[in-house]
């Protein structure tokens, strides 16, 4: 029999005050190398936290005896961790499963499978089953845990399975992770949001907001230290409200700031901050701890408090750039960058002016651009769009360029100046050359030594371009 379990958004909508627990993972002994002799391939869509997925889901295949392949013609298993963010990015996977048909045709034994926050949502899930059938298995991303029971199922049933749950469960530690990077790695602090901006399906996707206890962090940092890391980024939507939904104790974003800062760790860095949670107790952290990054992606979204009410974001213009003030204030050396979105529905001519003032007033070095893209079950779905897709554009345009300025400024201001480079291997443009980022995440392009990669260096920059920094090695490494 067919397993089918389809996703409610309705349901997902939903918050409940009940306690999330936390339960740790036990391999199901039952299932044994499932993978063994065979090959499995990963494409990843979206952002970090679907980057993070990924890795648990290497780990869970590696558990089994799968080796990873990046030929997709010798893959046994392919699985695409999907992002729902924007349209674009759903098409993209589309477009994906399609080319996937004529893999499978060859081989027919190819097991396909779908996962992440595309399957969260009714239609998509609706739209692989009438059209893609030659997909195997679908799950969302609140059951990776279950990952391998599903595919012991499909490769001995060899009969489809769908198993999406509409609602968030436990908090599940302990799982295995194969990490893509050997110095720098992703660590969950949080998982979910609560904040419903009225564009953002996340809410839906990834189900409500559930902190970590932060004994597990503080073990999966030190064992990542004891493994040589070097650089950890926190994750989490609003890495700010970190905290805020434990009942039994108070600890928040500020306490586990403090806490990993202590430990010998070169580099921290976290990710996503929302400004309206983002308090003086977070900037004084990141000011008194030098390893603590002065690096910080705040989003924005608009610079109009009109749209920004319209789209949920709880604070004004002037609130935001009191924030970077205060950011400035106490960590001069700052780099800020935010995220955007432009024609987002009753965004004026003159709403769009007042984010470019604020662009320039934030001084930002970079920022990610988007054009409103609406997703079906959001409020702003329903909003009358009046931004025509050509309006749209142009304001995208125009926004872009005076981002870049942001970015080349950014740059330059590190000219004849000696930085701190976590060395990650070679630049992607030249084999000879060395590339990693600086302190202020900037990328910076040098020659030096292979055995440089994976250490901290000294580097001093001899030019600054919009996207990246040239340098001569000065020192092998830094204290
Ligand atoms: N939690 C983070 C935050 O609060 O900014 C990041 C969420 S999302 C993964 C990354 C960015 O995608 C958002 O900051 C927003 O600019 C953009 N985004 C989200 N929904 C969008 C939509 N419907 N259309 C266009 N851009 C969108
Ligand atoms: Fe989406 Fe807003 Fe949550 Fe970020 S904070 S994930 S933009 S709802």
């Amino acid at each position: 029999m067919e397993r089918i379990n389809k996703p409610d958004l309705s349901v997902a909508r939903k918050r409940s005050k009940s306690e999330v627990d936390t339960i740790n993972y036990h391999k199901n002994q039952s299932i044994k190398n499932l993978g063994v002799g065979k090959k499995y391939l990963i494409q990843t869509h979206g952002c970090q936290a679907n980057e993070a997925d990924t890795e648990v889901i290497q780990g869970l295949l590696e558990e089994q005896g799968f080796v990873k392949t990046k030929i997709i013609e010798e893959a046994d298993l392919v699985l695409i961790n999907t992002c729902a963010i924007r349209e674009n990015a759903e098409n993209k996977v589309f477009g994906e499963l399609g080319r996937l048909k004529s893999f499978k045709k060859i081989n027919p034994n190819m097991i396909i499978v779908v996962s992440g926050c595309m399957p969260q949502e009714e239609e998509v899930v609706e739209r692989i089953m009438k059209k893609y059938k030659h997909v195997d298995l679908i799950f969302g991303t609140h059951n990776i845990n279950r990952f391998i029971e599903y595919l012991d199922y499909v490769m001995k049933e060899r009969k489809p399975l769908i198993e999406v749950y509409s609602k968030e469960g436990d908090i599940v530690e302990d799982l295995p992770q194969l990490r893509e990077n050997r110095f720098k790695a992703w660590v969950n602090i949080m998982f979910g949001c609560d904040e419903f901006c009225t564009y953002c399906i996340v809410p839906y996707t990834r189900g409500k907001e559930r902190s970590r206890r932060k004994e597990y962090i503080i073990k999966e940092v030190e064992n990542l230290i004891k493994r040589g890391y070097k650089e950890i980024t926190l994750l989490g939507q609003n890495v700010n409200s970190y905290g805020l939904d434990f009942t039994d104790e108070v600890y928040q974003f500020s306490d586990l700031l403090e806490d990993l800062g202590k430990l010998p760790i070169e580099r921290i860095r976290f990710t996503t901050s929302h400004p309206k949670d983002f308090n003086d107790k977070v900037i004084d952290c990141i000011a008194k701890y030098p390893n603590i990054m002065p690096y910080i992606h705040l989003p924005v979204q608009s610079g109009s408090d009109s749209v920004l009410k319209k789209m949920n974001r709880k604070y004004t213009k002037a609130q935001y750039l009191d924030l970077v003030d205060r950011i400035y204030a106490k960590v001069p050396n700052v780099s800020l960058t935010t995220d955007i979105i432009v024609g987002f529905p009753t965004e004026t001519k003159e709403d769009f002016e007042e984010t470019l003032d604020l662009v320039k007033k934030a001084k930002f070095e970079g920022a990610y651009t988007f054009i409103y893209s609406p997703r079906k079950g959001t409020p702003a779905a329903k909003y009358e769009n009046d931004v025509t897709p050509e309006e749209a554009k142009r304001r995208l345009y125009i926004l872009n360029d005076l981002v870049n300025e942001g970015y080349l400024r950014g740059n330059k201001r590190f000219e004849g100046k000696t930085v701190k480079v976590l060395v990650e291997g070679y630049s992607k443009t030249n084999k000879d050359v060395l590339s990693g980022y600086t302190e202020n995440n900037k990328l910076v392009n040098f020659n030096g030594p292979d055995s440089l990669i994976g250490k901290i260096v000294e580097v001093k920059v001899v030019k600054s371009k919009t996207w990246s920094l040239d340098g001569e090695i000065v020192k092998k490494e830094a204290e």
